[in-house]
């Protein structure tokens, strides 16, 4: 099957990400989530990160109202019944993402792949609630996903080879770099990234140092382009916290404990830069 139309599920800082690139290589897309308002601010950030590259010219102001054009908006997940392929990007919460695929995969058409971003939820414990699951398969793009060139991909234990090998191409056609991984807790990129966020949270609330002097000691010593903490940030406080507790639960060893101080700062409800105030305040 083809794949023109893509749904992409969650309007937020992955969901987005992804609808522009995929609007920007020609897909249609349409971009479900469970609010208009939700729907706005994800419609305005692929605008404001278009005018980015209109600005840089990469693109022009014509490109970007033809890339606009092909993302159109939904908050009824009926709307994938015209989409091959179905990307889904909301809460990193294994309840709430099941009972989503559930409805999903009743909608979806016959033979649709159904990914999901999911950070370190079992594409194979996924994939068991839907009708279909040879054609479930994880797509874990990388934030911020227009810069970023790795795809990893998850198959989950019965993805068939069909599935795996569209969803390669598909990765392709948008200029990224599929790396296919095994289903595991926080598969390969967040199972070594987030434990060290986690142990940099550790270094600040231990006092060890400053979270400039951490970051600074990331950055100039092991050449990371940003600091963890700052990077944490840019993330979610909220998706660090979710993905150490799935590796800690999941994986049984105390050496994943999540930082208090993360925890904390998430039950303040900062989050990071999506909510102005996380490691460092933006509200500046
Ligand atoms: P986010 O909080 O920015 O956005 C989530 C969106 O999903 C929100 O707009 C919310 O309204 C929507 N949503 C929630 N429940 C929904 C439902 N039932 N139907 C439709 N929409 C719903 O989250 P995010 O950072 O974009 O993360 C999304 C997914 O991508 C998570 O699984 C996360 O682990 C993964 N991920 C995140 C990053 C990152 O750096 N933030 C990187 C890679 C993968």
């Amino acid at each position: 099957m083809e794949i023109k139309n893509v749904s992409v599920i969650g309007a937020g800082t992955m969901g987005n990400g992804i609808a522009q690139v995929f609007a920007s290589k020609g897909f249609d897309v349409t971009m479900i989530d469970i609010s208009e308002d939700f729907l706005k601010r994800g419609v305005a950030a692929v605008s404001r990160s278009l005018d980015r590259l209109v600005k840089k010219e990469k693109i022009t102001g014509d490109q970007k109202e033809e890339i606009l054009g092909r993302i159109s908006t939904a908050t009824d997940t009926s709307a994938v019944s015209n989409s091959q392929l179905i990307v889904e990007a909301i809460f990193e919460d294994a309840d709430v993402k099941k009972a989503l695929w559930k409805e999903l995969s009743i909608s979806a058409p016959d033979g649709a792949i159904l990914a999901s971003n999911t950070s370190s939820i079992s594409i194979t414990e996924l994939a068991a609630g839907v009708e279909d699951p040879k054609k479930f398969i994880g797509m874990h793009f990388m934030n911020p996903v227009a810069m970023m060139k790795l795809v990893e991909i998850i198959r989950g234990l019965e993805t068939d080879d069909e599935t795996t090998a569209a969803v390669k191409a598909v990765c392709e056609k948008l200029g990224k770099i599929p790396v296919e991984v095994n289903d595991y807790p926080g598969f390969i990129a967040n199972r070594i990234l987030i434990p060290m966020i986690n142990e940099a949270a550790y270094c600040l609330m231990e006092g060890v140092a400053t979270r400039e002097s951490i970051d600074e000691v990331m950055k100039l010593g092991m050449a990371h382009p940003m600091g963890p903490l700052a990077l944490a940030d840019l993330i979610g406080l909220d998706v660090c916290l979710s993905i150490m507790e799935v590796l800690h639960s999941e994986l049984g060893d105390s050496k994943y404990r999540p930082c208090p101080l993360m925890k904390k700062k998430v039950a303040a409800g900062h989050l990071g830069r999506k909510t102005g105030m996380g490691f460092y305040d933006y509200s500046k």
